[in-house]
C-alpha cells in the first residue's frame, strides 16, 4: 500500500471501530466485529486479538480466520511464540516468513499452519502490554512501515476496550510478576520511616483521554497547533518568571526543555498521528506510549531523562488540549491513601495531604527532595526509588508500606496483614500512651533532668510541639520555608513567620538557625551555579561571607521578631571561628541598626554555633569562648567524618554512627563544654534514633532536639534509665575496640529495662 492509500484506509478502519465501540453489545461481541473489520480492510486472512490475563498468559478473544474454536482455549505465555515475544518486547513485528522464525509456536487447534506471514503489534497502557493485536496473511509477504503503524495505532485504540474491565476483571490486567493476585514485595530507599496500610492511588496527570477517534481531521491539527502554541507561550512565560542568569544551570534545564518542545519530529510525529484518523489528545498519547515503549529498554540515564522530558511535555501539550479535571484528585471515598507517583513536588503532597493520605511511594525521590521534606514534617511515611511502581501498582490495590524497612507489598495476603495490623496497633497504643504522658517531665530514674526539643522547618511541625509536650524548638532551619516558596522572602514576611513561630512557642525557647542555603538545599531562585561537591560547596554561612545583605536582612527579621523577648541565634556550617566573628558583627550591626531607628530589641541574645563541620572540632577552645552555646549537627558532622555523602543512599548508612570513635569524640566535645561552661546540645538525627538517644545522654548531652515524631518515645527511654549506671556503662564503649557497639547498647537496654 502507499503511504497516502494507508492514511485513507486507517481513517475508515477507525471510524468503522469508532461505531462498533458506540454501538449496543458486549465487549466480546464488539472485539469479535473489530477484528472482522480489520481484516477486511487490511486485506488479511487472519485478524486475532490475545489478552493478557493472571498469571502472564496471553489468551486468544477473538479472531477472523482462525478456527473459533480456539477462542478462549489458545494461550500463550508471555514470552512465548511470536505473540509473546510482542507482548514481552512491547515491540512490533512483522515477518514474511513467520513460520521459519526460531520463536514461531505451532498450535494445532488454531489452524494456523497455512499462514505464512504475520505482523503483531502490542497493545499497550502506560507503555505495558495488555495484550497482542495481530494479523496474517496465507501469501509471503513483506508489510510496509505504514502498515505497522497503522496497526499500532488501532491498538491504541482496542486498548480501550481491553483495560475496560469488560473482557476480563481489571485486577488481571494489573501487573503482577509470576502469578496475578499473588503478592508482591518490592524494594525501595526509606525517605521518612513508618508504617502504613491503604489503598493505592496513582498519581497521574490530571487528565484523561476520553476522545480517541476525530470527526474532522483538519479540525484536529488546528487544535494541535492551538495547544502547541499555547504551551509554547507559558513555557517561555515560566523561563522569563525564572530570573535564573543565562548560562546557569536551572536555566539550561528549562531551555532544553523549551527545545524539545520545539522538536519538529516530536510534534510531526504528533501530526502525523491526526492524520490517522486520531483526536489530537489521542495523537499526543499515541506517540508518547510509543516513545515510552521504545525508551523503557534504554538504561542510559541521560537518555531516560530525555523522555521524561518529553512526557512531561506530553501531559503539558494535554492540559492544553484538553484542561484539568480536578476531579481526578479526590481520593476514593473511604479509604486510606497511599500516594503512588513518579516524582512529586512538595505542593502537590500538600493538595493531597488533607485527606487520608498515609503514606507515599515514588519511582524517584531523595532523601532531601523538598517533597520529603514535607512529609517527615506531616509524618507521612515515604519509600522512594522504588523501581517501576506506577507499572506495577494499581490504583484501588491493597498495599502495605513499611517505609521502616524500606518495602512495598502489594496485595498482601493474611500471613502478612496480621501482624502488621498487630504493630500498627501496638504503635498506636504506644503513640497514645506518649501523649498521654507528654506532660511528664523528661527526668531520669536518678533525677537528671533532659531537655528533649524539637527541630523544625515548617509551621505545620510546630504543633507537634503542644502535641508531644516538648521543651522548646532546639534547631528552627529557616531555609525550609525558603526552599518551599519561589522567591526570596523580603524582610517584613520573614519577620511575620519567625513571630508566627515565636508565638506556638508560647514562651519556650526556640534557637532560629540562619540560612543554610546552597549545598544539597537548592531553591527554585537560588542561582548556585554548578558544583561537583554541593555539601561542600558555597552553602550556609560561607553564602552569607560573600553575599552578607542576605543574612543581615534575615537578622533584622529575627531582631524585630523577637521584640521584647529572647533571641537565640545560631550560625550553620562555620568552619572557623573568624566565620562566627563575622556573623557575629553583622549581628551587631543589625541590632544597632535597630536600636538607632528606635526599635524595641530582643530583651537578651544568645549567639550558638552548630558543630557540624570537622574543622572546628580543633578549634573548640576559642569557639567556646566566643558563643552562647554548641548545638552538633551530627548529620553533617558524621558525612564529613566519614566521608560518606548523607544524601546517597547507597553510602548514608554504611557507617554505624554508634562506633567508639563517635561516642569518645562527643563525649569530649560535651567534657570541653563543660569545662567552658557552655552547654553543648546536640540536634543531628542521631538523637532522633532511640538507642543513640540513650548513649547520647550516657556521654553526657543534656538538651537534644529531635524530629517531632521521637520526642515521646525519648521521653520514655529518660525516664525509664539510671544516668549514673549507664555513664559508666558508655565510658567503658568509649575505649572498647570493636567497630560498633550498637549491640552492646541493646542488651544494655534490655538488661536495665529501657524502654527502646
Ligand atoms: C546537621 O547537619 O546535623 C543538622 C542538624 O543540620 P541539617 O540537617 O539541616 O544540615
Ligand atoms: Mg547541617
Amino acid at each position: 500500500m502507499q503511504q497516502g492509500q494507508t492514511v485513507l484506509v486507517l481513517r475508515r478502519l477507525l471510524a468503522q471501530i469508532r461505531d462498533v465501540m458506540a454501538a449496543e453489545g458486549s465487549a466480546q461481541t464488539r472485539l469479535a466485529r473489530i477484528v472482522s473489520i480489520i481484516a477486511t480492510d487490511l486485506a488479511a486472512e487472519v485478524c486475532s486479538v490475545y489478552v493478557r490475563r493472571a498469571g502472564d498468559v496471553l489468551e486468544l478473544f477473538a479472531t477472523q480466520g482462525l478456527r473459533a474454536t480456539a477462542v478462549r482455549r489458545t494461550r500463550l505465555r508471555i514470552g512465548e511464540g511470536l505473540i509473546g515475544e510482542v507482548a514481552a518486547s512491547g515491540r512490533p513485528l512483522a515477518l514474511a516468513d513467520a513460520q521459519s522464525h526460531p520463536n514461531f509456536a505451532y498450535r494445532p487447534e488454531t489452524g494456523e499452519e497455512i499462514y505464512q506471514s504475520l505482523m503483531g503489534v502490542p497493545i499497550l497502557r502506560s507503555g505495558r502490554s495488555v495484550g497482542v493485536l495481530a494479523v496474517q496473511n496465507v501469501r509471503r509477504r513483506q508489510y510496509a512501515d505504514e502498515e505497522i503503524e497503522a496497526l499500532q495505532t488501532v491498538a491504541m485504540v482496542l486498548a480501550e476496550l481491553v483495560i475496560g474491565g469488560k473482557l476480563v476483571d481489571r485486577y488481571e490486567l494489573a501487573v503482577t510478576e509470576g502469578i496475578a493476585l499473588l503478592p508482591l514485595r518490592l524494594e525501595g530507599v526509606r525517605l521518612n520511616a513508618g508504617l502504613a496500610l491503604g489503598v493505592a492511588v496513582q498519581h497521574r496527570p490530571r487528565f484523561t483521554v476520553r476522545k480517541l477517534v476525530a470527526e474532522d481531521t483538519s479540525e484536529e491539527h488546528d487544535r494541535l497547533r492551538r495547544a502547541v502554541a499555547e504551551m509554547h507561550g507559558a513555557l517561555d512565560d515560566m523561563l522569563r518568571a525564572s530570573d535564573f542568569a543565562a548560562g546557569s544551570e536551572h536555566r539550561d534545564v528549562l531551555e532544553t526543555y523549551r527545545m524539545i518542545a520545539e522538536d519538529v519530529g516530536w510534534l510531526r510525529r504528533i501530526g502525523e498521528a491526526i492524520d490517522t484518523g486520531l483526536t489530537a489528545e489521542a495523537a499526543v498519547q499515541k506517540v508518547n506510549d510509543d516513545i515510552h515503549a521504545r525508551m523503557s529498554q534504554v538504561s542510559d540515564p541521560y537518555l531516560r531523562e530525555r523522555v521524561h522530558d518529553l512526557e512531561d511535555l506530553a501531559d503539558r501539550l494535554l492540559q492544553h488540549l484538553i484542561g484539568v479535571d480536578d476531579k481526578a484528585l479526590e481520593f476514593p471515598r473511604t479509604n486510606d491513601v497511599i500516594l503512588v507517583a513518579r516524582n512529586l513536588g512538595p505542593a502537590q503532597l500538600l493538595d493531597y495531604a488533607r485527606g487520608r493520605l498515609r503514606g507515599v511511594i515514588l519511582e524517584e525521590g531523595s532523601p532531601n527532595a523538598h517533597v520529603v521534606i514535607v512529609a517527615r514534617a506531616l509524618d507521612i511515611p515515604f519509600v522512594g526509588q522504588v523501581r517501576d511502581a506506577l507499572n506495577r501498582i494499581d490504583s484501588g490495590e491493597e498495599v502495605i508500606l513499611d517505609a521502616d524497612h524500606a518495602q512495598v507489598f502489594v496485595r498482601p495476603g493474611d500471613d502478612i496483614t496480621k501482624p502488621f495490623l498487630r504493630n500498627l496497633e501496638a504503635r498506636r497504643a504506644r503513640k497514645a500512651a506518649y501523649a498521654a504522658s507528654k506532660d511528664l517531665p523528661a527526668v531520669t530514674l536518678d533525677d537528671v533532668r533532659i531537655s528533649i526539643n524539637i527541630n523544625a522547618g515548617l509551621l505545620v511541625e510546630l504543633n507537634h510541639m503542644a502535641e508531644s509536650g516538648a521543651d522548646g524548638i532546639g534547631l528552627y532551619r529557616t531555609e525550609v520555608p525558603f526552599m518551599v516558596r519561589s522567591e526570596l522572602p523580603n524582610v517584613e514576611s520573614q519577620r511575620q513567620l519567625y513571630r508566627k513561630v515565636l508565638d506556638y512557642a508560647a514562651g519556650k525557647p526556640v534557637v532560629f538557625r540562619t540560612l543554610d542555603i546552597g549545598g544539597d538545599k537548592v531553591q527554585a531562585h537560588w542561582n548556585q551555579g554548578n558544583e561537583a561537591n554541593p555539601a561542600m560547596g558555597w552553602r550556609a554561612i560561607r553564602v552569607s561571607f560573600d553575599r552578607p545583605a542576605l543574612l543581615r536582612q534575615q537578622l533584622r527579621a529575627l531582631i524585630r521578631a523577637a521584640a521584647g523577648q529572647e533571641l537565640s541565634v545560631m550560625f550553620p556550617m562555620i568552619a572557623e571561628v573568624e566565620e562566627l566573628d563575622f556573623a557575629r558583627r553583622l549581628l551587631d550591626m543589625e541590632l544597632d541598626r535597630e536600636k538607632r531607628h528606635g526599635g524595641l530589641l530582643p530583651s537578651s541574645v544568645r549567639v550558638g554555633a552548630m558543630l557540624e563541620v570537622p574543622a572546628l572540632l580543633f578549634q573548640l577552645q576559642a569557639l567556646l569562648s566566643r558563643v552562647d552555646f554548641v548545638s552538633v549537627g551530627t548529620n553533617d558532622l558524621i558525612q564529613f567524618l566519614f566521608a560518606s555523602d548523607r544524601a546517597n543512599y547507597r553510602v548514608s548508612e554504611r557507617y554505624d554512627v554508634l562506633t567508639p570513635m563517635v561516642l569518645s569524640l562527643l563525649k569530649n566535645v560535651v567534657q570541653q563544654g563543660q569545662a567552658a561552661n557552655v552547654p553543648v546540645n546536640l540536634c543531628g538525627e542521631m538523637a532522633s534514633q532511640p538507642l543513640d538517644a540513650m548513649a547520647l545522654v550516657g556521654i553526657g548531652f543534656r538538651n537534644i532536639s529531635v524530629s517531632p515524631p521521637a520526642v515521646g518515645p525519648i521521653k520514655e527511654i529518660v525516664r525509664s534509665l539510671r544516668v549514673s549506671s549507664l555513664e559508666k556503662f558508655t565510658d567503658s564503649l568509649c575505649t572498647s575496640s570493636q567497630r560498633s557497639v550498637r549491640e552492646n547498647l541493646k542488651a544494655y537496654a534490655k538488661d536495665h529495662g529501657i524502654a527502646i
